[in-house]
């Protein structure tokens, strides 16, 4: 149960506040219309250290309606989506906790017939009515940032109950009815760098189509502002810098990683032709 303090309150501005926002450039999709199903506050069942949003608001792993499908496609036929490669549903947190999620994936294919690609952080993923609504999806990119308890508890600093072994289960579980093109996004720094040999373990065990290296690109904002859901750029609020990891860290994980799991790794590093 969520508690007191973290109970979401309903913003009566939200009916004023657009649900769907870019499009914005990402260096994995290319032009991403983000499509935001919460918009209340940040809301998350983690509360990353690196998280965009900043310090999440709601710390919760129980899904509710937060934005009615019907106000997403109106939202929708406001926005700028014929120029969008891809619609991204991401937004103000984690987009399993909204209870329309397979309505809204439906509905957008409808409406557009462009590819639609849901973030998720697999908090959910072991129930099986979220893995069936996520089946919908094109793409479903799933964050994995840590390849031990302790280090998933330092970094991700989830919602009490959740574990990584869970998780792991769940993402092989789902890789194995799910048609679409799964990846796996992990978040870099130096705290999660030296479990390269653990992370191989666990995905040769799920063998998703692709795997994403990334390093913190934005900083922590300190609270909350809706604009922090999209590009960083040109909004100006309080936030501090991250550490990265260095294009040569990156270079040599990459290369491991490909080396001992023979599968398709991106990173956020372009190679060097
Ligand atoms: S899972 Fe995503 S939205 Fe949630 S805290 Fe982590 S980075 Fe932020």
């Amino acid at each position: 149960m969520a508690s007191a303090e973290s109970t979401p309150k309903t913003n009566t501005a939200t009916a004023q506040v657009s649900s769907v926002y870019g499009p914005v450039p990402s260096w994995r999709v290319g032009q991403s219309l983000g499509i935001d199903p919460i918009c209340i506050n940040s809301i998350c069942s983690f509360n990353c250290t690196y998280c965009q949003l900043g310090f999440i608001q709601v710390r919760v792993n129980e899904r509710r309606l937060f934005v009615p499908t019907e106000k997403i496609l109106a939202d929708l036929e406001q926005s700028r989506w014929g120029e969008a490669d891809i619609l991204t549903i991401s937004g103000s947190g984690e987009p399993t906790l909204a209870l329309n999620l397979g309505d809204i994936i439906s509905g957008l294919k409808n409406r557009t017939g462009k590819p639609v690609l849901v973030l998720t952080n697999g908090t959910l993923l072991h129930l099986p009515e979220v893995q069936a609504e996520l089946a919908r999806a094109d793409k479903v990119y799933v964050k994995l940032d840590a390849a031990s308890e302790a280090t998933f508890q330092r970094i991700n600093r989830p919602v009490p109950g959740v574990t990584l072994a869970r998780i792991v289960q769940s993402l092989v579980e789902f890789h194995s009815m799910y048609p679409g093109y799964l990846g796996i996004q992990m978040m870099f720094t130096r705290v999660n760098l030296g479990e390269a040999d653990e992370f191989v373990e666990i995905l040769n065990r799920v063998r998703p189509d692709e795997v994403q290296l990334n390093t913190p690109t934005r900083p922590y904002p300190q609270d909350w502002v809706l604009q922090a859901r999209g590009s960083h750029e040109g909004v100006d609020y309080p936030a501090k810098p991250l550490k990265r990891i260095s294009r040569e860290e990156a270079d040599a994980l990459r290369t491991k990683l490909r080396e001992l799991t023979g599968l398709k790794i991106i990173s956020v590093y372009k190679e060097e032709k």
